[in-house]
Order: C-alpha cells, then sequence, then structure tokens
C-alpha cells in the first residue's frame, strides 16, 4: 500500500458530542491551532467519565490508563518532598538532577544502555516530550514517516512544528507492524525522520528484535532521525520482547530521540512525569525549548516521586502486568466470538485493535453504523460502553479498546457488546 499524508481526524466528522467543543474554525485562532484535532482518546475518555458522573451505567474502554493507584512508596515520597523546601523553588530547566540521573540508571538496568545525564530532558509526560523532539529536530516541510495505526498525538506534533506526517499504512494482516521496504517506498530526499513505538498504542504490536534492528540500520543509512518511544516497554505479554532500537541498533544512536515516562508503568498518569533522551546537542536543545516554555517544567515534587519510581522494584509493576495479561486474554477472547469482529492477540500495551467491520451496515439494537466512527457513537448510545474509533489511529474500520479496567467491568460491557452483536 502506497504511503499517504496522514489525515487529522476532521475529516471523519464531528467530535463535539463528546463534549470538547465543536471543530469548526474561528477565523481569530492561529492556523496552526485552527487545524489541530481534538484528541479523540481524551474526547472519548472525558465523555464517558461525564457520562459516568451523571448516573449512565458506562463502562469506559477508552482511556489509555491504568486503573491501579500509584504503589505506595511512591505517594510516601512526594509526601515527603512536598513538606521540603528545597522543592518550593524554580529548579533547572531540564529536570531535577537527582531524576536526570535515576534515568540514567534505570536505562541501564531495563535496557543496558549507557547514557549521561546530559542526554536526559525532564518533560510534562511522554507526551510533552514527543512535542519538544517534533519542535527540536523538524523544520516546516520536512517529512516524518508514521506508520498506521499511529497515536492520535503524532501526526498534530509533527504539524505543530510545520513538518508532513507521511503515512505508511500496515493492517491486520501485518501484526501492524510496517516493513523496511515499506518504510523504504515511503522515503524521499525531505524525509527527516521516523516516529516508531513498540509495544504500540494503539494496535498492541510488539515488533521482534530483528525487525527494529532493520529499522534502525536502515534508519542510520538514510541519515534519519528515529523517534523511538518507550512508554511501554515493561507491557509485553506471551514471551514478547521489547527491543530498545539503539541497544539493537547502535548505528542509530547518534540519531535517534528514546521517549518514555512514568505514566503507564508506575499507575502515575496524572503526575505529569516523562522523559526524553537525545544526543547532547538535541537536548541541550530541547532544554532551551522548555526554558522559556515551562521554567522548570514539571513540578519538583512530581519529579522527587518520579525518581523514586525509577530507583525502586519493578515487583509492583509486573504485578500489575500479571492483571493486564489476565483481562488482554480475557479481552481476546470475548471479542473473538462476536460475528463480524476479528481481533489479533494484542502482545504489548493494554490495548486490543479488532477489526469490526463486520459490524458495519447490519442493524445493532435500535440503529445502524456505517462507520467505525458511527459504531463508536452508537455503542455508547445504546450499550454505554465507550472505545475508540478507528479514524483517530488513521485506520477506520477498526476500534481500540483498552484493557486497564477492572474484570468485571470489562465483562460486563463486552457481555453488553456480545448481546448486541452476537
Ligand atoms: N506515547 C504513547 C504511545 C502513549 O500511548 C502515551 C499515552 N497515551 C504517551 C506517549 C504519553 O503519556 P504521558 O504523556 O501520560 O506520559
Amino acid at each position: 500500500m502506497p504511503a499517504k499524508a496522514a489525515q487529522s481526524v476532521h475529516g471523519t466528522g464531528d467530535l463535539s458530542r463528546y463534549g470538547l467543543g465543536s471543530l469548526s474554525p474561528m477565523s481569530d485562532l492561529s492556523h496552526r491551532v485552527e487545524s489541530l484535532a481534538v484528541s479523540a482518546t481524551m474526547a472519548v475518555t472525558m465523555k464517558a467519565k461525564e457520562m459516568l458522573a451523571a448516573g449512565h451505567p458506562v463502562i469506559g474502554y477508552g482511556a489509555g490508563e491504568p486503573d491501579f493507584p500509584t504503589p505506595a512508596p511512591i505517594v510516601a515520597a512526594a509526601r515527603e518532598a512536598l513538606a521540603d523546601p528545597r522543592n518550593h523553588r524554580y529548579t533547572p530547566a531540564s529536570g531535577l538532577p537527582e531524576l536526570r540521573e535515576a534515568v540514567v540508571e534505570k536505562t541501564a538496568r531495563d535496557s543496558q544502555l549507557a547514557i549521561d545525564s546530559s542526554q536526559v530532558v525532564i518533560t510534562n509526560g511522554g507526551k510533552h516530550a514527543v512535542y519538544s523532539t517534533c519542535q527540536v529536530l523538524i523544520d516546516p516541510g520536512d517529512e516524518v514517516l508514521l506508520p498506521s495505526p499511529y497515536w492520535v498525538t503524532y501526526p498534530e506534533a509533527v504539524r505543530l512544528a510545520g513538518g508532513i506526517p507521511v503515512v505508511v499504512p500496515s493492517d491486520m494482516g501485518s501484526g501492524y507492524r510496517v516493513t523496511v521496504d515499506e518504510l523504504e517506498a515511503a522515503r524521499t530526499p525531505k524525509t527527516k525522520m521516523l516516529i516508531f513505538v513498540s509495544p504500540s498504542n494503539p494496535s498492541g504490536a510488539v515488533y521482534p528484535r530483528d525487525a527494529v534492528r532493520g529499522i534502525g540500520a536502515w534508519a542510520a543509512q538514510h541519515g534519519i532521525w528515529v523517534m523511538t518511544d518507550e512508554i511501554y516497554e515493561h507491557l509485553v505479554y506471551g514471551g514478547a520482547v521489547a527491543s530498545s532500537m539503539p541497544v539493537v541498533a547502535p548505528e542509530i544512536a547518534d540519531r535517534c530521540v528514546i521517549v518514555n515516562g512514568v505514566a503507564k508503568t508506575y499507575a502515575m498518569t496524572g503526575w505529569r512525569v516523562g522523559w526524553l533522551i537525545a544526543p547532547a546537542a538535541a537536548a541541550a536543545g530541547a532544554g532551551r525549548l522548555q526554558s522559556h516554555m515551562t521554567s522548570n517544567n514539571v513540578n519538583n515534587v512530581a519529579q522527587v516521586a518520579a525518581a523514586a519510581a525509577l530507583r525502586g522494584s519493578l515487583d509492583e509493576v509486573f504485578a500489575m502486568r500479571e492483571a493486564f495479561d489476565r483481562r488482554r486474554r480475557m479481552m481476546h477472547e470475548m471479542l473473538n466470538v462476536v460475528p463480524g469482529i476479528e481481533c489479533p492477540e494484542p502482545q504489548g500495551a493494554f490495548y486490543a485493535f479488532p477489526r469490526v467491520e463486520g459490524l458495519l451496515g447490519r442493524p445493532l439494537g435500535s440503529g445502524r453504523a456505517s462507520t467505525t466512527l458511527e459504531l463508536s457513537a452508537l455503542l455508547l448510545d445504546e450499550i454505554k460502553i465507550a472505545v475508540v474509533p478507528g479514524e483517530a489511529f488513521g485506520a477506520p474500520g477498526y476500534l481500540r479498546l483498552s484493557y486497564a479496567l477492572s474484570d468485571a467491568d470489562l465483562e460486563e460491557g463486552l457481555s453488553r457488546l456480545q448481546r448486541l452483536a452476537g
């Protein structure tokens, strides 16, 4: 399939029903912001929370958010940090030295990658690290290869830097993974960067080591930067292994930015701590950018908590992973018995990404949907389950369902789906 320029979710319908306002342009706004799509995943999540608060029995499969509380020792470290007046002051723009050092140690422990703390920049979550990376590396007109289905934020972050996202499609048949040949077919003299994520949001795909190595070697050969998003590194199942690109393809290290954060691993989505690891000049550039955007960016208390998380044991992480694994298997099984749904087994992160074309065009309850965008609205109306339509990820015909919710809710919502479509 040929590469194509990424469409924002604008073209796919109005998300105002999800409560985040109309998408109609206002002429006083900048072109940058006018052309910005609402994050469909945030929109679905917020709408589900709102309906739940209003007393509707909504079950949300929208959120990319663990349902566990942050482990107690991390919360205790934050409590202690709050009482320390040193944390009531401005601190360095690139992050607290002790957290940057903790990232160095964690990266050696988990990826066997040796880095220097000058390469680490602490950011307001992984999302801010994605934004900063694009701002630091992309000039107007630069092309960025973006395998689809892609996480909603990537094309917008590229566009905000003036770049052009070029989609390299994959589908269920290829395990939602692109090959070097497909990337090569999309490469032009303007190709500046590839965005790579494994384990993947939204597909749950994990690239085998050799594939990561091949893609890294190809990028290095052509002088293409890679932003590799490792935020789901610990959430792999059934023998899948997450490989860090600069480890398995060291030749890309001087053109590689790693994005990571504590949100998914330690159930810390609300603390807003992430980081990027980049060659020193790019990291310094991100630091300069942040010095004007956010000063010491993330609040010190959250940074101290994140350092405690990274220095602590991974035992609680593995316990959460076990729960996710159990839910993953339940979701995979329950989806596949629904006529019209085909769901490959996700290998990582906490998302299933079924193909649901077989549900389109047929009566479902009192309605009928002709697109997956309509289908997700129908499912919310008819059976009060919130899912994210594939359109948001450049993959119409698919849905994303997160399995980061309680076993009981997961089962109840999918039973409703089975009754509706069975
Ligand atoms: N990368 C990917 C692939 C994600 O799914 C997310 C969260 N949905 C992030 C980065 C950012 O996470 P946060 O900003 O919460 O750290």
